[in-house]
């Protein structure tokens, strides 16, 4: 058997990290790492700042030890080193990192001190140098807001201002977001440009304002010859940070800097929200991403496979786009686990092989399309629960149980992130999602009538999209 190499590995690793953690937080705390070295039990991973390293080796450190378990049996744990060779941010001194931990710094304001030099890279805070628009196959599915992209990253603030992006999950908002950033940084490095989602957005305005720092805040957006703001969605009911996002998008729309904005409805659906910034959502250009037809999926696939050097044929292409339909997420997923796997075994990428390797994918709801609402419906009709209820706060004592067991289900069937099941059942943080999954999980191994219940609530699930 060939041996992997540790690029290989990690490359896989990121590849289930990525499916587990929002694509912001994946931008955020994966970027420039990797495997130095396996040691003893440890592996060891180069990491370009403090702040990684704390976020690896504490909070994500489940997700890569499961995820690498798969190549390297007898790893079990995660040692992260800051190292300076791979580091393509300004270092940061520990003092920052305390000062952020604590809420008196903001990643932000600590990376947009570094110089354009430093940027050799390309990238600017938050900017993955992946997405561009070279990687990005256009497909009657994206036509209007890829052409709108470009048109906006060789015009800036000119043509269509704001610029705004709408469309499911993993069809692509984040990956064009990114490319007129990366766009506009090639053209100049100087351009100031912020990326961020709304949650980030709104997690360090209410830090900030804790720390009496709310002009700080202000202040550093408004530097900004780019905003993007994905995931404007989530900013929706939080009247405090929509006050400041309208003032900090009027004073940049008036100084005539561009802004970027995605979400996942468009502007009229999103909901509570402001009217003045609802009408300044719909005061530009609005597009949508739908989901990629069977010829732009298989175009997809053919350039993925060339950027990796992988050799596939058609046919088998073919295969995976057909049976993979909802989501270009879970079609690169695919495809990174039919090159891993075929080159872990020595085996030829065919199409009997890679029916196998894809088989629990493939026969598993989340491929069929079940998203939240299946779930959220399928879990209140068997409790004879009111869909409403369950999706809202409600502290009722029936609704709890319910609401529980659909946070499970989200977590099994859709491997839904935690931050984004608790945002799914009225705005909840993260670690209620995550305790109810935790606890349903352990409950199950004990309780049979549990099982039962669960299994039926999901032929439910999987009923309604037959
Ligand atoms: P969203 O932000 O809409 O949830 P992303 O932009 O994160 O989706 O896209 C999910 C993944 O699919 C990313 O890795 C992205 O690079 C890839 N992707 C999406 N659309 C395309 C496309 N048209 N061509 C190539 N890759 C794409
Ligand atoms: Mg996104």
């Amino acid at each position: 058997m060939k041996k992997m190499s540790h690029e290989e590995i990690w490359q896989a690793v990121l590849g289930e990290v990525e499916l587990a953690i929002s694509p912001a937080s994946f931008v955020t705390w994966f970027r420039d790492t990797f495997i130095i070295d396996f040691e003893n039990e440890q592996v060891v991973v180069s990491v370009p700042n403090g702040f990684a390293k704390e976020w690896l080796e504490n909070k994500y450190n489940r997700f890569i030890l499961q995820a690498i378990k798969k190549f390297r049996e007898n790893v079990r744990a995660i040692r992260c080193v800051v190292s300076v060779a791979g580091q393509k941010q300004p270092r940061l001194t520990k003092k920052d990192v305390d000062s952020v931990l604590t809420g008196k710094e903001s990643l932000i304001d600590l990376r947009g001190t570094e110089t354009p030099a430093q940027q050799a890279d390309g990238g600017h805070i938050g900017l993955l140098s992946r997405y561009t628009f070279e990687n990005f196959i256009v497909g009657p599915n994206n036509e209007l807001a890829h052409a709108a992209c470009l048109a906006i990253s060789k015009n800036p603030g000119r043509v269509y201002n704001p610029l705004f992006i709408y469309g499911g999950v993993g069809l692509g908002k984040t990956h064009l977001l990114q490319s007129v950033g990366n766009a506009l940084f090639a053209q100049n490095p100087k351009t100031q440009i912020i990326y961020s989602t709304s949650e980030f957005f709104t997690n360090r305005y209410i830090d900030m304002v804790k720390n009496q720092q709310a002009r700080e805040f202000k202040k550093s957006y408004l530097d900004a010859d780019l905003l993007i703001i994905d995931d404007i969605q989530f900013i929706a009911g939080k009247e405090k940070t929509q006050d400041e996002f309208f003032h900090i998008f009027n004073t940049l729309y008036q100084l005539g800097k561009q802004i970027v904005l995605s979400s996942d409805r468009p502007p009229k659906a999103i909901a509570p929200i402001e009217d003045r910034l609802r009408s300044r959502f719909e005061g530009g250009m609005i597009a949508d991403v739908s989901r990629p037809d069977l010829e732009t999926r298989i175009a997809i696939l053919q350039h993925k496979a060339a950027q990796q050097d992988f050799e596939i044929e058609n046919e088998v292409l073919q295969y995976i786009a057909s049976n993979i339909q909802h989501n270009i997420r879970e079609l690169e997923g695919a495809l990174s686990r039919v090159i891993v796997t075929c080159e872990l075994k020595q085996a030829e990428p065919n199409l009997g092989n890679v029916k196998k390797i894809l088989a629990d994918i493939i026969h598993s709801g989340r491929k069929k399309g079940i998203g939240f609402k299946q779930i959220l419906q399928a879990v209140a009709d068997f409790h004879d629960v009111n869909l409403q209820d369950l999706a809202n706060r409600s502290r009722r004592k029936d609704i709890v149980r319910p609401r529980q067991i659909a946070m499970y289900l989200m977590r099994e069937e859709l491997q839904a992130s935690f931050p984004g099941i608790g945002e799914q059942l009225g705005g909840r943080d993260h670690s209620t999602a995550m305790h109810a999954y935790k606890k349903i999980n352990k409950e199950i191994e004990q309780d049979e009538n549990l099982e039962q219940n669960i299994n039926s609530i999901k032929s439910r699930i999987y009923a309604q999209n037959d």
